[in-house]
């Protein structure tokens, strides 16, 4: 096979050494030296900048695939909120973390906002509703297979908006099943909910038995951070 020796550069004309290399004893085509005229430059300037951004996106696109496989919902994808790097903190140190406040005050952002710092340091996060799973485990149960197990064991789950339904007894013995797996195995859950600290059990027991509704409430508030969001005042407990 012939290969020329040299090659014109197309930006000022310079004869370039080509490089070739050995690929199963035989000389294959690797490129020209570089030429150091400004428009070659100029070019590898380029082709790196071009690169870089392919990168950044193809690192933007992985990040949104992991928000994604997490449960954050789109809407919630790029949440920031001000409170968010010292409660992750406070989660990845193993804590609880419940978060209450009226509608509108951003309970969801500031979960979502935690949830995308924790899958950003590579924990396994699920963001989810409590209704959600129940739901999936309806459909679980005519599939014969449980989706309970996946949420007993995520490194960090979010239960949002949690006593929206007041749950049956039914319910309530999965939520326990959930709370008390994830108690034992020392791994935190964030909620989120419009009940403070003092009515979220009155609220789980409304439909449900009392003491199971009590049983979870006592093991979610257990080693557990509070942050009372009410429009611009935010504390952290
Ligand atoms: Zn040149």
């Amino acid at each position: 096979m012939f290969f020329p020796s040299t090659h014109e550069c197309p930006h000022c004309g310079a004869e370039l050494r080509l490089r070739t290399l050995e690929f199963k004893d035989r000389p294959v085509f690797a490129g020209c030296e570089p030429c150091s005229c400004d428009g070659a430059a100029k070019e590898r300037m380029e082709a790196e900048r071009a690169e870089a951004e392919r990168g950044r996106r193809d690192a933007e696109l992985a990040r949104r695939r992991a928000y994604e496989k997490a449960g954050i919902a789109p809407r919630f994808e790029a949440a920031s909120h001000a409170m968010a790097a010292e409660c992750a903190d406070c989660v990845r140190d193993g804590a609880n973390l419940y978060v209450c406040g009226g509608v509108g005050t951003g309970k969801t952002t500031l979960a979502a906002a935690v949830s995308r710092i924790l899958v950003d340091q590579g924990l396994s996060v699920r963001f989810t509703a409590m209704w959600k799973i129940l739901d999936a485990m309806k459909r679980g149960f005519d599939e014969g297979r449980s989706p309970l197990p996946a949420y007993q064991k995520a490194e960090v789950l979010v239960l949002d908006d949690l006593g929206k339904e007041s749950p049956t007894d039914f319910a309530l013995e999965r939520i326990f099943a959930l709370v008390d797996e994830r108690y034992g195995r020392l791994l935190p859950t964030v909620v989120t909910t419009q009940y403070s600290r003092q009515d979220i059990g009155r609220r789980l027991a409304k439909n449900g038995d009392k003491d199971t509704a009590q049983a979870i409430v006592s093991r979610l508030l257990q080693d557990c951070r509070t942050v009372e969001l009410c429009g611009g005042d935010r504390r952290l407990r």
